[in-house]
């Protein structure tokens, strides 16, 4: 039988690979996915997204609960939490979208390959050889004549820490037997404010410890401050500028000994979780025998996801340079197809990336943050809108939170924007209808008038302040997990690689 050459060999079936893989079977190239672990989907289904989502649903249901009263329901006092239930269902949700995704690859004609792959050098006559490796340590080879590195990231530890059942990770957290009595998370970035968040609901005692003066370092600083407040509100204590000196074992679980200002102080919990930022997996992936020279393992690409080896593109996690979000990496994914298919495409702009975080409060923000436009030089005009003086914030009693959109003054009525911005979930589906790109390749947002009495309807009383003035940054807190997705939904319709 001739040897099969695939159009695209893909290594890695996380977000990135997954989402290039389909699109790449519906192109009609002969694809195959290589993935070295025994299910398709990556740390967004099984480690990362996907299951913290589902934990964070539970944990919203259960402070629901604990208010029930005020909302007239009662006999819910009773109220008893199965973990062994809830972690069962976040067991079967994950379960069942990887199971859809090998539906998904079968239904696209894209063959999946189990094992470890690595590149063994640059194309020969415009054919690259990979090998993969089984997990019976047997290697054999395949062909393709383009190749997609997609192999995604793994959580940093502290040097000289390893992860165990005290030590933990965003990998062992999610199989906890039970809910620890105390937990300790050093890192505020969106990990570990989401687990500080799940597991506060569910009755940890939690310290966060973060090194930067401010929680979510890189949103903006009035959604830092308002989550600080709305977190201590909750019971949760953090602390900023603090720098971890020393984590030790103890008999229950674990002492941590950290600095702030100067001043040592000392911590005892039933566990810690280490959630100081994800490494890009490229090692021992073959990338010495190529051109590609990794820059701290991130792999750097031009604006179609191209590597400096022709015909070997990166995308996702280990791309240099763009947020490690799943939605940035699927997108990633689509650029390169088109290009390799040959079909129309858009690079991304990386300014148009939305950024969300599911805590609770929720975040969800595109564009630049206030600082970040004033040191950009913009004439920065603010408005705000806390959700305080909202019908529909009351109606569902959260009053937390506000949006907050960042203009230009200087350029009149022209409305060519950035965006960052939160609401609450259910009621920003009146939004957004549509986008379309501006000449000055900002998005331009068309807005849909939104329903009465929806928390989007905050946003209108920001049409006096932003009528005349160019959007540079939208920025917000509130109950909002699903707006940042119709967010990413808008700017993929008008960044995307769609034909
Ligand atoms: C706790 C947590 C929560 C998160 N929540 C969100 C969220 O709500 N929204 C969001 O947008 N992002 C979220 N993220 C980030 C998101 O998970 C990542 O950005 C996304 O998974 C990256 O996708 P990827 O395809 O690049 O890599 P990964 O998802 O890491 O997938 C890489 C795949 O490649 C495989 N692989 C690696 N090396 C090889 C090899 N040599 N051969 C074969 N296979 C290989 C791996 O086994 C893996 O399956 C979260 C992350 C974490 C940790």
């Amino acid at each position: 039988m001739p040897e099969t050459i695939y159009d695209v060999a893909i290594i890695g079936s996380g977000p990135a690979g997954y989402t290039a893989a389909i699109r790449a079977g519906q192109y009609g190239l002969k694809t195959a996915l290589i993935e070295k672990d025994s299910l398709l989907g990556g740390t967004c289904l099984h480690v990362g997204c996907i299951p913290t989502k589902a934990l964070l649903f539970n944990a919203e249901l259960w402070d629901h609960l604990k208010e029930a009263k005020e909302y007239g329901i009662e006999g819910v006092d009773a109220r008893k939490l199965n973990w062994a239930a809830v972690q069962d269902r976040r067991g079967k949700i994950v379960a069942k979208h990887a199971k859809g995704l090998e539906f998904l690859m079968k239904k696209n004609k894209v063959e999946t390959i189990k094992g470890f792959g690595s590149l063994t050098g640059p194309a020969k006559n415009g054919v690259f050889t990979v090998d993969v490796k089984g997990a019976d340590g047997k290697t054999s080879q395949i062909k393709a004549k383009n190749i997609l590195l997609s192999t995604g990231s793994e959580a940093r530890m502290i040097p000289g820490l390893q992860a165990d059942d005290k030590i933990l990770t965003n990998i062992e957290i999610l199989q906890l037997a039970e809910i620890p009595k105390s937990l300790v998370i050093v890192g505020a970035g969106a990990v570990g404010v989401e687990f500080a968040s799940i597991y506060k609901s569910f009755g940890s005692e939690v310290t966060i410890l973060e090194m930067l003066p401010r929680l979510v370092p890189v949103e903006d600083e009035e959604v830092s401050k308002e989550l600080a407040r709305a977190f201590r509100k909750r019971g949760i204590t953090a602390h900023t500028s603090a720098k971890v000196d020393k984590v030790e074992k103890t008999k229950s679980g674990v002492s941590v000994t950290f600095t702030v200002d100067g001043k040592q102080q000392k911590i005892d919990a039933e566990k810690i979780l280490i959630a100081i930022g994800r490494k890009p997996r490229t090692e021992n992936i073959g990338l010495e025998k190529t051109s590609i020279k990794p820059d701290r393992g991130f792999i750097k690409v031009d604006p179609w996801m191209q590597t400096s080896e022709p015909g070997i593109y990166a995308i996702g996690d280990i791309v240099l340079g763009t947020p490690q979000l799943a939605h940035v990496g699927s997108m990633e994914g689509m650029v390169a197809i088109s290009k390799i298919a040959g079909k129309p495409g858009k690079p991304i702009n990386p300014n148009h990336i939305p950024g969300a975080t599911y805590s609770h409060p929720e975040i969800g923000s595109v564009g630049l943050t206030e600082a970040k436009a004033r040191e950009e030089g913009y004439n920065v005009k603010v408005g705000k809108f806390p959700f305080t003086a909202n019908s529909r914030a009351s109606i569902v009693g959260q009053h937390d939170g506000f949006i907050k959109i960042i203009s230009d003054a200087k350029h009149g009525n022209s409305r060519r924007s950035h965006h960052r911005s939160a609401g609450h979930r259910t009621h920003r589906r009146g939004r957004h209808r549509h986008g379309t790109r501006s000449h000055r390749g900002r998005p331009h947002v068309d807005h849909s008038r939104p329903p009465h009495a929806c928390r989007s309807h905050a946003r209108r009383h920001q049409q006096r302040v932003r009528n005349g003035h160019q959007y540079v940054g939208l920025v917000g807190l509130g109950q909002a997990s699903r707006l940042p997705c119709l967010l990413a939904r808008m700017l993929e319709s008008t960044e995307g690689a769609h034909p």
